[in-house]
């Protein structure tokens, strides 16, 4: 994958350890001082396990560091590469790597196995029943592209299901007394949210000026304003997924009860032979 995003200015705090290996996409850029030293010790001396999905075993995992940092090359202070290599405690096979160069007072990760997508999307594979096949697939290659930096196109991805799930609550906002479809048309997207309140998660509607961004072009937006969005709209996605699965779960539970009191009545009712 090549370097697809550039910023043109490079963020002055650095994640955690943690949060560099786990959250961050491949190439964003943070800046360090390079006439401190040791300006980012606690990430090449990052000794702490990392919880996470394993695509080998097919389940969480709790992953230790096999070595320490190792460098590729450091006879050029602050201009090298190295890497933070785990290994899953139930298969010492199974590895995650983490690979950061260190250039001209920038530091960026710029490589990684599993990727992000490999993950991240395992935990929202428990959405599919509520989310149907196509829409668990464009959210998952959204969050496949924002792990490689590609802001815009893993916006678009995310933005359509976030649509969709509104549009859900819409269609059921629309039966309640005193709807007014009018109005409703007519309104931005952080008017919406606000007009579909009973119908959305409290968290949602008290920062729906977060997503004042979905009423704008996406083709007016740059890579890093999508970016920046996206974790805000992952996260009112995961929200709005989580109560209906409850409620999917329930229905579920609701008719297997059913079911069993109705073979039940019919065991109690037959006659004893
Ligand atoms: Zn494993």
């Amino acid at each position: 994958m090549t370097n697809q995003k550039k910023p043109a200015v490079a963020v002055d705090i650095l994640p955690s350890p943690q949060g560099f290996c786990l959250s961050v996409p491949l190439y964003e850029t943070f800046r360090f001082d390079n006439d401190k030293s040791n300006p980012f010790f606690a990430i090449e001396h990052f000794k702490n396990p990392l919880d996470i999905y394993c695509p080998e075993c097919g389940r969480h995992s709790v992953f230790t560091l096999k070595q320490e940092a190792q460098y590729s090359d450091r006879s050029h202070f602050n201009n090298y590469i190295f890497s933070l290599a785990f290994s899953c405690s139930r298969d010492v096979a199974h590895k995650a790597i983490f690979v950061f160069l260190a250039h001209k007072g920038v530091l960026q990760k710029i490589g990684q196995t599993p990727s992000l997508a490999d993950i991240s999307v395992p935990d929202l594979r428990k959405y599919r029943p509520v989310l149907g096949d196509d829409r668990f697939r464009e959210l998952a290659r959204g969050i496949g592209l924002v792990s490689h930096g590609v802001g815009v196109g893993a916006f678009v991805y995310l933005r359509r299901v976030f649509e969709w799930l509104i549009e859900s609550a819409h269609s059921d906002a629309s039966k309640d007394a005193g709807w007014s479809e009018e109005n409703y048309i007519r309104s931005r997207m952080d008017e919406k949210i606000s007009l579909l309140k009973d119908h959305l998660p409290e968290f949602l509607v008290q920062n729906r000026g977060l997503y004042g961004i979905l009423s704008v072009g996406v083709h007016t937006l740059t890579e890093e304003e999508c970016l920046a969005a996206f974790p805000a709209v992952r996260l009112a996605i995961e929200l709005i997924l989580d109560d209906l699965l409850e409620k999917h779960e329930r229905q579920s539970k609701v008719k297997a009860a059913a079911k069993s009191l109705e073979d039940l009545k019919s065991l109690i009712a037959k006659p004893e032979t």
